[in-house]
């Protein structure tokens, strides 16, 4: 029989969850509510959590057969840069999470996988990566200030929210066309 890794990770870390209380029973549930600050590099490159912003977690704790399942949702806010318009950008988000995690000793066929499920380390296990990956994946890669933000003008780089909406850098009068071709040709 292997032993059971030494836990390495810290209690006091904001997203290890100490299960000691969980009774182990199946089926046996624990609210796990709390606020946590956000880790750093929570995010994508144009869009983030900002660290050290409030992570609430809600969310319950369930004993399985093979460990605890941790379900419910974590909300926070989001900041970043609009793909078109470089406005900033300052929205709240709420994800699921749906993560099993397995006794540290557990080695029966559904749990052998490495990679398919996370390891209690004793009671503590680690929430980070499943909170990390649910709030990732739903990022998207190229963020918008709203779905319909128009951007800005090509040729001006003024909003087009704030350009009236015949806004247009052709000259559709042909005088002017000539006017432009005549001070062109003096150059
Ligand atoms: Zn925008
Ligand atoms: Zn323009």
């Amino acid at each position: 029989m292997p032993k059971s890794p030494q836990s390495h990770l810290d209690p006091r870390q904001p997203l290890v969850v100490d299960t000691t209380k969980l009774p182990r029973q199946p089926g046996a549930t624990r609210a796990l509510n709390r606020v946590v600050p956000a880790p750093a590099d929570l995010g994508l490159e144009m869009i983030s959590v900002p660290v050290g912003s409030d992570l609430t977690l809600d969310a319950s704790l369930t004993s399985v057969s093979e460990g605890v399942y941790v379900s419910g949702t974590v909300s926070g806010s989001l900041t970043g840069e609009c793909g078109r318009c470089l406005n900033e950008i300052d929205k709240s988000f709420e994800v699921s999470i749906a993560e099993l995690f397995a006794y540290a000793d557990s080695t029966t066929e559904e749990t052998t996988d490495e990679d398919e499920v996370g390891r209690m380390q004793g009671d503590l296990l680690d929430l980070e990566p499943a909170v990390r990956d649910a709030i990732v994946l739903t990022l998207p890669t190229n963020p918008l200030c709203r779905p319909d933000c128009p951007g800005l003008c090509p040729e001006c780089g003024v909003h087009f929210d704030e350009l009236p909406a015949d806004h247009s850098h052709e000259e559709v009068d042909p005088r002017w066309a000539a006017l432009r071709n005549l001070s062109n040709n003096k150059e």
